[in-house]
């Protein structure tokens, strides 16, 4: 399901990323956890193309990110293509990103009209679905400004959801959350895990990688130092790097 195979990335003479390797099953939890500039939203934003790798490849369900295959040639997709690719794609981020001038149903709602062409009738009862799964029924009309940081992210992640999308990546979705809120924020990611969504999360979220990973990943310097359950991640780390930051985080 999600490919991803000798991605390289530099910023300039830095290089971020030095040959990532990571391969994920439809339906399955991968968590990523690794020190602050260790590259992993930089990775992120490689699988969904808001950066273009410098080398290797990523395939989601087979299917080429960023690029066209003929023969044994690559194309770079137009931009257009690239858009649509990316709206199968769902990201959440750390500061939700909602439109502040949208209610909780509108921001829910709109993105369906738009990037999946749905009628308005279609689209507002997928939203009001989405958010009652996320436990927000009766907040679909709030605006952004009046809902708490769990509730903006919620709605965050039933807009991300209502793209019908074949991933999710969130970005330490949880970490801009004053912390009696982080729980209400992950009881939706572990339904939605439950449920079968595949997904990537970068998180210091341990409990969370225990609990509801497949596949806990372990990044540090743009390398990927450790891979495997969460039980060898976590509680046998091989790597002098994983052992010094999981003494710190855990
Ligand atoms: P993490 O998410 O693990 O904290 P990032 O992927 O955000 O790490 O960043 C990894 C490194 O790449 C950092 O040193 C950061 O400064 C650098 N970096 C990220 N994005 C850019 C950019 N657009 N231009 C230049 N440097 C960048
Ligand atoms: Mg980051």
């Amino acid at each position: 399901m999600i490919e991803i195979s000798g991605v390289h990335k530099s910023f300039g003479d830095v290089a971020v990323l030095k040959g990532i390797d990571l391969f994920a099953e439809a339906g399955s939890v991968t968590v990523i956890l690794g020190p602050s500039g260790s590259g992993k939203s930089t990775l992120l934003r490689c699988v969904n193309h808001l950066e273009k790798v410098d080398r290797g490849l990523i395939r989601i369900d087979g299917e080429l990110i960023g690029y066209r295959q003929a023969g044994n040639r690559l194309h770079e997709l137009s931009e257009r293509q690239v858009l649509r690719q990316r709206a199968r794609i769902g990201f959440v981020f750390q500061n939700f990103n909602l439109f502040p001038h949208r209610t909780a149903l509108q921001n829910v709602a709109e993105a369906q009209i738009w990037a999946l062409g749905k009628s308005p009738s279609a689209a507002y009862e997928k939203a009001h679905e989405l958010l009652y799964a996320v436990g927000l029924w009766d907040r679909a009309g709030a605006y952004p400004r009046q809902l708490s940081g769990g509730q903006q992210q919620r709605v965050a992640i039933a807009r991300a959801l209502a793209l019908e999308p074949k991933l999710i990546l969130f970005d330490e979705p949880t970490s801009a959350l004053d912390p009696e809120l982080v729980g209400e924020v992950l009881d939706v990611l572990r339904d939605l895990a439950a449920g079968g969504t595949t997904m990537i999360v970068v998180t210091h979220e341990i409990g969370f990688a225990r609990e509801a990973a497949d596949t806990v990943v372990f990044m540090d310097e743009g390398r990927i130092v450790e891979q495997g359950t969460p039980a060898a991640v976590l509680d046998d780390p091989q790597h002098e790097r994983s052992r010094a930051f999981l003494s710190k985080v855990l």
